[in-house]
């Protein structure tokens, strides 16, 4: 359970939620007045769970290195409903690395997920039982995300694959795959954090 606190002082005015149970929040940690209980406890809730995804995707993590973008695909895989989350190269893995626990928050023990050293041989295999591999990578031969028509997929399962937060996609699983997906850019930016990235991407492959 949460609680808003807010600072007294007329020139601060800081206002912010504390759990007080860990924190008792009596003094202001921007200017050190006391602050005072606004509201009574909460604790936000998912509602939304009777909308289901309309597809059913898995996850390959091409060699990426952040034990933290790892984890927070995980918990973003897990809001999806994705099926199996494929961990290939050096992506860490949440029994050898516990900082992939501490943003995947738990959905590394119910979201189903396997190791492999060579994410191209793993891409062969999956795409001979019958996925469709999506890359999410800025090449010249991209496509817009949002204007691929899914339908053309069928019933087939899709298997969305992101890279490495440096070199980006192996060459090898761009050859390989059925479509590049992009997500536009507007700002001074290339591009976005992969796991900001995978969220935008897996969101839309599933509900849209
Ligand atoms: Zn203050």
């Amino acid at each position: 359970m949460f609680e808003i606190r807010q600072c007294t002082h007329p020139e601060c005015g800081l206002r912010l939620p504390i759990d007080p149970a860990l924190y008792r929040g009596a003094y202001c940690p921007r200017c050190g007045a006391p602050m005072i209980r606004v509201g009574s406890s909460y604790q936000h809730r998912q509602t939304l769970s009777e909308l289901q995804p309309k597809r059913r995707i898995s996850v390959l993590l091409d060699n990426l290195r952040s034990a933290y973008n790892t984890g927070a695909i995980f918990r973003t895989a897990d809001g999806v409903g994705a099926a199996h989350l494929y961990l290939g190269g050096i992506t860490p893995n949440p029994t050898e690395n516990m900082a992939v626990g501490k943003t995947a928050l738990g959905s590394e023990l119910t979201i189903p997920w396997s190791s492999h050293p060579d994410a191209c041989a793993l891409a062969q295999d999956l795409q001979a039982e019958g996925f469709r591999l999506l890359v999410l990578e800025t090449t010249p031969q991209a496509v817009p995300i949002f204007d691929v028509d899914l339908q053309c997929f069928g019933t087939d399962p899709l298997l969305l694959v992101v890279g490495n937060e440096q070199a980006g996609v192996d060459p090898g699983l761009l050859e390989l795959c059925d479509l590049v997906l992009a997500l536009p850019m507007v700002g001074s930016k290339a591009s976005l954090n992969v796991a900001v990235a995978f969220g935008v991407a897996a969101y839309w492959l599933a509900f849209s």
